[in-house]
């Protein structure tokens, strides 16, 4: 889209902190939005490229009506309390996941209507399909109509199939252009890689960064569990064309490329020109199965994502990689030589 088609045009970004968040407010500046970014925090990597940043809380009311002050040509509610297995699948960040994201979209919902803004994007995810359509690694089933009977396997899951439903009913009661897409592990350079809500691209691509040649990894669970993984570039063009269409959804956004976890070390390992051990070891790895089903997606958008999985992981290792070194490089620094030859004396 050109530049000018947009200019003028101003859009809201909630979550602009985050991963994809963050990729969105660069792609909505490329094609001439005036942005504003709303999160707790910056992006942690790199500087934002919003027009205004705004650090704050949304599950705060006042706060929302402060950041909703106009009217929006588009909103993007992309902030939620999430994170990788780790957090979600656990059970002890429940009540916060649950608390936090239902609060952040009750008022984001609230203060767009009051301000008559019209169409809105919601983020919700693949983890609110049923866990028995996903018990077989080979055959998980996640067309969009299967959504119910709910039975999502964990509470993430089913505050996003609650806000689901809430912004459908906005769009009802209220003529707001609503738009959902599920998204499917979304990956890339510049996503969380080590602060525990890294998820399975990204883990893999740090221990394997780790590993020396020859070395040994651990996995979580016996490495027979599938997914599909989406590179972040397509997450955003998938958005945009399902935001600027005139389909409501919900719609997964996601690869229909499906691979086991240990297929993903095996992609990791060969960009990374090592051989690596794989150790499998307990630990939270949520449904057996899941694949993004890509029918809907063409039928309304006439498009769905095409970029071959070692495609997106190429960068996403260099980048994970150079993060290591970074983070290797600053230790040894911290270490001065004379704490080395005291520590090695003791
Ligand atoms: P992320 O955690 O990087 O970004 C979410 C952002 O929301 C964070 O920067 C966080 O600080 C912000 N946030 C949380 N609570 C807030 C609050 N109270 N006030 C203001 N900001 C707050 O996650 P992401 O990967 O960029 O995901 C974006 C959205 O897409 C989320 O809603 C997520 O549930 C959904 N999603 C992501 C994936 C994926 O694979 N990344 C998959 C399915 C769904």
């Amino acid at each position: 889209m050109s530049h000018n088609a947009n200019s003028g045009k101003v859009a809201l970004v909630c979550g602009a902190g985050g991963f994809i968040g963050h990729n969105l407010v660069r792609r909505l500046k490329r094609e001439g939005f005036w942005v504003r970014g709303v999160d707790l925090k910056f992006p942690r990597f790199s500087q934002t490229e919003a027009d205004d940043f705004v650090i704050g809380d949304l599950r705060h009311q006042d706060f929302v009506k402060h950041v909703v002050d106009r009217r929006f040509d588009e909103i993007y509610q992309l902030a939620a309390d999430m994170g990788g297995a780790g957090y979600i699948f656990t059970g002890e960040h429940d009540a916060d996941v649950m608390h936090n994201s239902v609060t952040i979209n009750l008022n984001i919902l609230n203060a767009a209507h009051a301000g008559n803004n019209k169409r809105i994007f919601y983020s919700s995810s693949a983890c609110i399909y049923p866990e028995y359509n996903q018990l077989n690694a080979d055959n998980p089933t996640c067309a969009e109509s299967t959504a119910y009977p709910a039975s999502p396997d964990s509470e993430y899951g089913w505050e996003k199939l609650f806000s689901e439903r809430l912004y459908l009913a906005y769009g009802r009661n209220y003529e707001m252009e609503v738009r959902i897409a599920r998204y499917h592990n979304i990956f890339g350079p510049e996503g969380s890689w080590d602060d525990g809500k890294e998820k399975a691209p990204a883990a893999i691509c740090r221990k394997v960064a780790l590993a020396s040649d020859g070395g040994e990894i651990e996995i979580w669970g016996d490495g027979k569990q599938t997914r599909s993984f989406l590179y972040i570039d397509e997450c955003l063009e998938g958005t945009i064309r399902l935001m600027r269409s005139s389909f409501t959804g919900p719609v997964n956004i996601g690869s229909d490329e499906m691979v086991t976890i240990d297929e993903l070390v095996d992609i990791v390992a060969g960009i990374a020109g090592k051989s690596v051990r794989k150790h499998h070891i307990e630990g939270p790895t949520g449904v057996r199965g899941r694949n993004s089903d890509n029918r809907l997606i063409r039928a309304k958008l006439g498009w769905s994502p095409s970029t071959v999985l070692v495609n997106g992981l190429r960068p996403t290792y260099e980048w994970i990689h150079a993060q290591v070194r970074k983070k290797e490089s600053v230790y040894i620094r911290a270490v001065s030589p004379r704490e080395l030859s005291r520590s090695a004396a003791e």
